[in-house]
């Protein structure tokens, strides 16, 4: 990934990332990355100053649950791997122009997603940070009918093995368990439990024992109660979440990743079939607006997560999953939070991203309007994206 020169900007409003607003800072940016931030006279000298004292500034946007290797509908045959590689290159760079400079992709096929992440960092390609689990480990069955298709297992021992396989032979980012059927494969039903407790925890072992984070696609009541037990980090979707639940969540600082965009995009295409009406017919719908507030009330950790890729929802919309929560009763602020620090976090990168602050990589948007009035300037009126301390043209 390259870096621009280094730059003295002026911002109007700085948005943090973490809540807080500092008005009239200059940034100090040097090798991609953030070398300073004050509201006085920088320390350091810069080769360009870059004036943007009537915008507002704030951390470019991790989407921490995409599947890149999808297209906007199902494919009707097939497709190979390298097709699908050539795809996911595509979606990333539409994501990327929308402001989203992170990407975290849960569960593509095989080694596509290493792939377009390897090629990315190399600099072979343009386009966003990306953030790869590799497979998703599910049960037998759990997610295909086609025997091979997916990264399989049975038993604690063979989870083990599995998590090893994707973390050292890979270098997986984090490791996506899935914990309940799901709405995309209609064999399962999304309240049935999946990977047991032991698969789970031996999963979370390993993963825990490299420093990553492990997210758990989990739609029903029980595979959610499996994954505490099991001491995941990541709660995906989480639509029958308990007061329990939420407890257990606050209390051990967990993530809950409502994937919105996803959910409430069904809703504008019910009656075309497939996932669209499942999410109706499996009556998940109900229960995911209550519960989501619930814990958005109780002061759980929500991240950012659009599962884009699913079918209609398009890669370079991505920031609308904001929009979806403040629609749902959070503060502009606080989806922006969502946006930004909380996603880094529950990614496990949140040491290096997601605000602006002295040694974080230099990812920024410049907005023309104030998002915290209204939450859709960060797309209406984004005007430019600085990834790793160079502008994107
Ligand atoms: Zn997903």
């Amino acid at each position: 990934m390259r870096s621009g020169k280094s730059a003295e900007i002026k911002a109007g409003c700085l948005i943090v990332g973490d809540g807080r607003i500092m008005e009239n800072a200059n940034i100090g940016v040097r090798d991609g990355w953030i070398v300073e931030v004050s509201t006085g006279k920088l320390k350091g000298d810069y080769e360009e100053l870059v004036d943007l004292s009537s915008k507002y500034v704030m951390p470019g946007l991790i989407d921490a649950h995409v599947h890149i290797r999808y297209g906007l509908k199902p494919d009707t045959e097939p497709k190979s791997d390298d097709y699908q590689t050539v795809r996911s290159l595509e979606n990333a760079r539409k994501a990327l122009h929308a402001g989203v400079t992170s990407l975290g992709d849960a569960g593509a096929i095989r080694n596509v997603a290493f792939s377009v992440r390897n090629a990315v960092n190399d600099g072979v390609a343009v386009g966003p940070r990306l953030f790869v689990s590799g497979e998703m480990i599910t049960m037998t069955g759990g997610r295909s009918k086609t025997p091979g298709q997916r990264l399989e297992v049975d038993g604690a021992d063979s989870a083990r093995k599995a998590t090893r396989g994707l973390l050292m032979y890979h270098g997986a980012d984090f490791i996506k368990l899935g914990a309940t059927g799901a709405i995309s494969s209609p064999h399962t039903g999304p309240r049935h439990p999946q990977l047991t407790v032991e698969e789970m925890s031996a999963c979370v072992d390993e993963a825990h024992k490299c420093g990553k984070k492990v997210h758990a696609h989990c739609y029903g009541e029980k595979g959610i109660s499996n994954s505490l037990e099991a001491g995941v980090d990541v709660i995906v979707h989480g639509q029958t979440l308990t007061e329990e639940h939420i407890r257990v969540m606050k209390q051990r600082s967990m993530v809950l990743m409502p994937t919105l965009k996803t959910f409430c995009g069904h809703m504008d295409h019910l009656g075309e079939g497939g996932v669209h009406d499942r999410i109706i017919t499996t009556g998940i719908w109900e229960e995911t607006k209550p519960n989501f507030r619930n814990a958005l009330e109780k002061g759980v950790t929500i991240a950012m997560g659009t599962d884009a890729g699913m079918p209609d929802n398009a890669f370079g919309d991505n920031p609308l999953d904001l929009g979806y929560m403040v629609d749902w009763g959070m503060t502009p602020m606080q989806a922006i939070v969502a946006g930004t620090i909380n996603a880094a976090y529950s990614l496990g990168v949140d040491d290096h991203l997601g605000t602006l602050e002295q040694g974080k990589h230099a990812d920024l948007l410049v907005l023309k309007k104030d998002p915290r009035k209204d939450i859709s300037s960060v797309w209406r009126s984004l005007e430019k994206i600085m990834l790793n301390g160079a502008w994107l043209t």
